[in-house]
């Protein structure tokens, strides 16, 4: 392998595969490290699916058309009431490998940053290390899609810490063996005047959506169905303050389960390995309880088993650089317009909360756009980050959080990359 490329991007998630790609398309040696042994991130290894719609006028979506169509050719995605971005999670490990492939992107797996070269305000390089090898590699630039800052904390850069604030956490599962049919016939009944639930015919295939949740005091269908379980002891209290389910592309007995979300007396820092231990472990419990509720509760759950359980806990926000300018909820709000956009989006600001009642989401401008420079480190001329990790505060990244966004970022902020050059 070469020791010296344009672009190192560490992290292959959602952010990191759109700006990889980019780059690689862009002409530029192109290196993605990911510490997993597969790409895409909270979509694959978060079982978070479908991404969000966004706006009409989004920029920079080759990337995600180019996973559509990927995705598409392998029936791994369906286009569901406008939004074409109901994905397999599986599948999309394959489709995001294919997609590097074919831009020529080095990808090395299962791999970690465990050192930086830095002269004055630049990164020269990376040490790697995988499996006991390190190996020294050379860069001009550095982009940080770890979603925690990881690199950026190695450096010792600044961050929007100050609020200190987080989003609760979920640890997403899938179920197998579901009767579709008999599930759909049932709720479509049970949630006559559709607060939430969604149905639709998809090449084939039914498609739904349905949700409950404690935070708002709408009239949800399936809340005396919740209240019930708990009354029984089936379910925690807890385990009913946030339940949303989705259908997934040609997968015709599963549904992929958007909770529990987990928390404890406080919200969990998800920086605090022992928290997120502790978390992923309730979370699982949780899941037990859910799983046998369906089964107990909804028709077409007779033969209904666990299929997969996430192996990354569902991180909302953590760590956010301190970058070259900080971009607010003010800006968000009033659709404040940039030189050098990245992403155009309308999607709301969207605060979780654990607390009954205490959950925002809250429909803003009609589009607002977020600049390069919250994507470029303060403290370093060469460094870059792209995903959740943005220079925003609390309740603009909470808006700008989505995969939609996250792809843009990415590839935005290869594109400058490119232009330096
Ligand atoms: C529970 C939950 C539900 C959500 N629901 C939706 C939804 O329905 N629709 C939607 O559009 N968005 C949703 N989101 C938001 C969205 O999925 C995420 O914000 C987005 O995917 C984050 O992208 P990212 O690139 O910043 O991080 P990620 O996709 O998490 O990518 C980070 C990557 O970096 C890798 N990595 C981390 N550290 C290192 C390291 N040291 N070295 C190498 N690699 C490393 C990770 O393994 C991962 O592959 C949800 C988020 C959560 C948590």
């Amino acid at each position: 392998m070469q020791k010296n490329y344009d672009v190192i991007i560490i992290g292959g998630g959602t952010a990191g595969c759109a700006a990889a790609f980019t780059a690689a398309k862009a002409g530029l040696k192109t290196l993605l490290v990911e510490k997993n042994i597969h790409l895409g991130g909270l979509i694959t290894s978060g079982l978070v699916v479908p991404a969000m719609n966004s706006s009409q006028n989004q920029i920079n979506t080759s990337f995600s058309e180019a996973l559509i169509k990927e995705l598409r050719s392998m029936k791994g995605q369906i286009t569901y009431l406008t939004n074409p971005g109901w994905f397999n999670p599986e599948l999309c490990k394959v489709a995001l490998d294919r997609l590097m492939q074919k831009a020529k992107v080095d990808i090395l797996f299962n791999t970690r940053v465990v050192g930086l070269n830095i002269l004055n305000k630049r990164i020269n390089g990376v040490t790697l290390s995988s499996n006991m090898l390190s190996v020294y590699i050379c860069a001009k630039c550095i982009v940080d899609a770890t979603g925690d800052c990881e690199i950026a904390t190695l450096a010792n850069c600044n961050f929007l810490q100050n609020e200190k604030r987080f989003q609760p956490v979920s640890l997403r599962f899938m179920m197998g063996g579901v009767d579709l049919q008999a599930f759909s016939d049932w709720l479509l009944d049970f949630d006559k005047d559709r607060n939430v639930t969604t149905s639709q015919v998809v090449d084939g295939q039914i498609h739904l959506s349905t949700a409950y949740t404690w935070d708002k005091h709408t009239n949800w269908a399936l809340k005396p169905l919740f209240e019930d379980a708990v009354a029984k002891k089936i379910l925690k209290n807890e385990d009913r303050n946030y339940f949303q389910i989705f259908t997934i592309p040609y997968m015709p007995d599963s549904l992929a389960f958007n909770c529990p979300r987990v928390y404890f007396a406080n919200e969990i820092d998800p920086l605090d390995n022992l928290q997120v231990s502790k978390a992923l472990i309730k979370g699982r419990e949780s899941i037990i309880r859910l799983a046998n509720f369906c089964k107990i509760y909804f028709p077409g759950f007779d033969n209904s088993y666990i299929s997969n359980i996430a192996d990354a806990l569902g991180v909302r926000v953590s760590r956010r650089i301190r970058g070259k300018y900080i971009y607010t909820v003010d800006d968000l709000k009033s659709g404040k317009k940039f030189d050098n956009p990245v992403l155009f989006s309308n999607y709301p600001i969207d605060v979780h909360s654990n607390k009954e009642g205490e959950s925002l989401l809250e429909q803003t401008v009609q589009e607002y756009q977020l600049p390069i420079e919250s994507l470029m480190s303060e403290d370093y001329d060469n460094l870059f980050v792209a995903g959740r990790c943005v220079s925003a505060d609390f309740y603009a990244q909470a808006a700008l959080r989505i995969q939609p966004s996250c792809f843009s970022m990415g590839e935005g902020v290869a594109k400058y990359i490119a232009e330096l050059k």
